[in-house]
């Protein structure tokens, strides 16, 4: 419940739990596009879009239309049961967007439930064991997404024992090794292959995934000479190169998928969720038929994967991103945003890099080698949260990222006008 001053109060049997306590600074009455009405009477402009999730800004008229019609028609039928319209035209407007060859789609609620639709994919299809992860890569919360998870302690610890058959590359991370992006490229690459030669034996190895542009790690792009030297490694090695377009995709960096900066990439499965559905709970991961084939009948999905109202919301999105042109909105703000906050925020000798691609945009405070971690590195949070208090107070909604919290990041919705930026 809420009081007159919009605090959460318990109910007389139940309260939200304390980290939803405190996790929640603004309570929502209703919201519209880039704007939350809080139960405080203040309208908030939202950079953080439920962390990348409403896409067409909330509650777009055709969205909730799509929905609420697809209500008064089924809300739910077990997909692997019987089948319903939503998805298979879901999966028809997907198919628009897919890269050559990825042919075939399944579908689940989640990003980390996915995440885990793609490892068990991988597995089944190569009959090895071995995911190698990315350094800095966030898959979600689940056992088996965590496990591939290394943005954070946070998201492992206490949590263990973790899924096994797991290994981390580094990434090129130029920025914290100090040196030109070829250069951390070339340094990764060795890593990878040095992984390959003492720890994973390339006949073990199922799959690499990774995220086409880090999200919770700290909202850095991969650069495409690494993500090419893992395509090519993967292919050669028999293996599989898994992309986790849960955040990147979409639109949400000026390309419907993050991994279209890299010219020509073909990757073997993609993995998206989020702003899929604009705030509806589905996720999808793509790769071609002759690859999902490999997967046992049955050994995939659950009860709710692919309901019918949020494939409909599904549907009536990317119809939205299509005819509003909104991934070459996110592309125009976001390089108008990049650009006010580098203007805006040049000389404060606290930030060390201003930094984003279409509207996936960080500021990191403190220094970036200190921010691996280390005593200054919880200096540098404070202030990132700090400012991501002071920007609630302006009533502006962001977030804060990083795997040591130093970054904040600003996720608005793919709709968001030059005057909102
Ligand atoms: N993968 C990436 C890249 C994500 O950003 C997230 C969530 O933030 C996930 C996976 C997990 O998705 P979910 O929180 O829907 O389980």
């Amino acid at each position: 419940m809420i009081d007159s001053g919009g605090t959460l109060i318990g109910m007389s049997s139940a309260a939200l739990s304390p980290a939803l306590k405190q996790a929640t600074p603004v309570v929502v009455d209703y919201a519209s596009g880039s704007w939350i009405h809080g139960t405080d009477g203040r309208d908030y402009l939202d950079f953080t879009t439920g962390i990348g999730v409403t896409s067409t800004g909330h509650c777009h008229p055709e969205v909730v239309a799509a929905a609420q019609e697809q209500c008064a028609k089924i809300i739910h039928a077990q997909y692997t049961t019987v089948m319903h319209q939503p998805l298979l035209a879901l999966t028809d407007k997907l198919g628009d967007h897919l890269p050559a060859g990825i042919d075939s789609v399944f579908y689940a609620n989640s990003g980390s439930e996915a995440v885990e639709a793609a490892v068990r994919l991988a597995r089944m299809a190569t009959g090895r064991q071995y995911i190698v992860t990315v350094q800095r890569g966030f898959h979600g919360r689940t056992v088996a997404a965590a496990s591939l998870t290394t943005a954070g302690t946070k998201f492992s610890a206490g949590f263990g024992p973790l899924m096994a058959g797991v290994a981390t590359t580094p990434f090129p991370d130029a920025l914290r090794l100090q040196m030109s992006e070829e250069e951390a490229v070339a340094h990764a690459l060795k890593e990878f292959d040095y992984l390959l030669a003492t720890r994973v034996h390339p006949d073990e190895l199922a799959a690499v995934l990774i995220e086409p542009f880090l999200g919770d790690g700290g909202y850095l792009a991969v650069p495409p000479a690494y993500l090419q030297g893992l395509r090519e490694r993967t292919r050669r090695h028999g293996a599989l190169l898994v992309l986790d377009e849960v955040q990147a995709g979409i639109g949400r960096t000026g390309e419907f998928w993050g991994h279209q900066h890299t010219a020509d990439l073909v990757p073997d499965v993609i993995i998206t969720a989020k702003g899929i559905a604009s705030g509806f709970p589905i996720s999808a991961i793509a790769a071609p038929e002759e690859i999902m084939a490999r997967v046992w009948p049955g050994s995939q999905g659950g009860t709710y994967g692919g309901n019918a109202v949020a494939a409909a919301a599904g549907v009536a999105t990317l119809g939205v991103i299509e005819r509003e042109g909104l991934v070459e909105n996110s592309r125009v703000r976001g390089g108008e945003l990049l650009d006010g906050l580098r203007t805006g925020l040049a000389g404060i000798e606290q930030i060390c890099d201003i930094r984003g691609t279409g509207l996936m945009l960080g500021v990191e405070f403190g220094d970036p080698a200190a921010n691996a971690g280390g005593p200054e590195a919880a200096d540098a949070a404070r202030l990132a949260t700090a400012v991501q208090q002071a920007c609630i107070d302006e009533d502006l909604l962001t977030l804060t990222c990083g795997p040591t919290g130093s970054i904040v990041r600003i996720i608005p919705p793919l709709v968001v006008t030059a005057e909102e930026v």
